[in-house]
């Protein structure tokens, strides 16, 4: 069976590494914000261009708290508006919602899956406060018009980077291009840990300072809480070796690309919609996911499957007709349903064989 991600593959290739920093954690007795977490903000911040970057649980917290951390600024209150595309991960909503905000959908464009920015103006209202941008399947969704409706209507600019850490736009990278930014370091992310992760990038100290409290109890000293936070911290461990993978990162992502580009090249099945990088983001796509579209999706699905090859669906129910959102449910997006109906996602890896790049290729051509 081709795995559609073999993480054991993955990382082995930095064990020795991972062993020993993750040695020097156990044998330093201090587990939770220290040096290692200190490093690796430090590093992240470098990596992507910004003044701060704050480690944290996961990435749903990572954008959780940029919200958070507006509301106690007062700069949004319950209530109050976030744009989101309609067909994002659910954590997008969730981090919006959880914060009694209210997400506002916008439809996608059907060539790039991206936030459609020309259908953004027509969702601000007087209660709009943020636009929350999710460059999704590695591609960067950005552009000088979203920057000026954002500036026009006094919106923030908060991207969702859980998929898109180190690409580009004008050489400036996804996560210094908005206000802050959200990181997600699940493993089978590009930069992915053992375990949960994720950071908050910035330029605004003033928030950067709020969110560090409020991800470990609401405090900035120690038994003194200003704010009602959340338990978030970043572990010790996952932070060395995230700073040993970030060495790797810009590798890894040259080397999706290389597989993107054997699967561009070759697949030529007039059934299949191939993934289109749109102008301007022609080096800059890192390839979390390689997803195509077919009428015939699920059967394409189990023909790859039965021939061992493993796909998944990013993602089979959109957000406004899962269970926990019954107020949406009623909601009509017609290419975001479109497009959950008839994508699937294609092994991609940095340590994806040959072979097996020709096999799927060949496979998909025959189908
Ligand atoms: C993975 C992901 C998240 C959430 O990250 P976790 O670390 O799993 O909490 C948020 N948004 C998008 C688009 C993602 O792909």
């Amino acid at each position: 069976m081709i795995k559609f991600l073999d993480l054991q593959g993955l990382n082995k290739q930095y064990s020795d590494e991972i062993k020993n920093i993750t040695n020097e954690v156990i044998d330093s007795g201090w587990y939770l914000l220290g040096d290692k977490v200190k490093k690796f903000e430090k590093n992240l911040a470098q990596f992507v261009g910004t003044e701060c970057a704050i480690g944290c649980a996961n990435g749903l917290d990572a954008l959780k708290l940029i919200l958070r951390g507006y509301i106690e600024m007062g700069v949004m209150k319950e209530g109050d508006e976030v744009i989101v595309p309609a067909n994002t991960y659910i954590a997008s909503l969730l981090a919006i919602t959880d914060n009694n905000l209210i997400p506002v959908l916008v439809e996608p464009n059907i060539v790039s899956y991206n936030l459609d920015i020309d259908k953004i103006e027509e969702a601000i209202t007087d209660k709009t406060k943020a636009i929350m941008i999710v460059h999704l399947y590695g591609q960067v969704c950005f552009n000088k018009k979203l920057k000026k409706i954002a500036t026009d209507n006094n919106l923030k600019i908060i991207e969702d980077n859980a998929q898109a850490i180190g690409a580009n736009y004008n050489n400036l990278k996804t996560g210094s291009l908005g206000d802050a930014a959200g990181f997600s370091f699940y493993p089978g992310k590009n930069l992915g840990a053992l375990g949960d992760s994720g950071a908050v990038t910035t330029n605004d100290e003033k928030l950067a300072k709020i969110i560090r409290a409020v991800a470990n109890y609401g405090s900035e000293i120690k038994y003194k809480n200003k704010f009602s936070g959340l338990n978030s911290r970043m572990d010790e461990i996952q932070a060395g070796i995230l700073s040993v993978k970030l060495k790797y990162l810009n590798d890894e992502n040259a080397k999706r690309k290389e597989v993107a580009q054997y699967y561009l090249n070759h697949i030529n099945n007039p059934e299949i919609i191939l993934p289109e990088i749109i102008k301007g983001n022609i080096n800059s796509h890192v390839w979390h996911l390689f997803v195509i579209r077919s009428e015939r999706r699920d059967e394409l699905k189990e023909y790859l499957e039965k021939n061992g090859v493993q796909t998944v669906i990013h993602y089979p129910i959109p957000p406004h007709k899962q269970e926990c959102y019954k107020d949406l449910n009623n909601l009509k997006f017609k290419i975001t349903e479109k497009i959950h109906r008839e994508v699937l996602s294609l092994p991609i890896s940095p340590i994806l064989d040959k072979n097996d790049m020709v096999r799927i290729v060949d496979l998909i051509n025959k189908f």
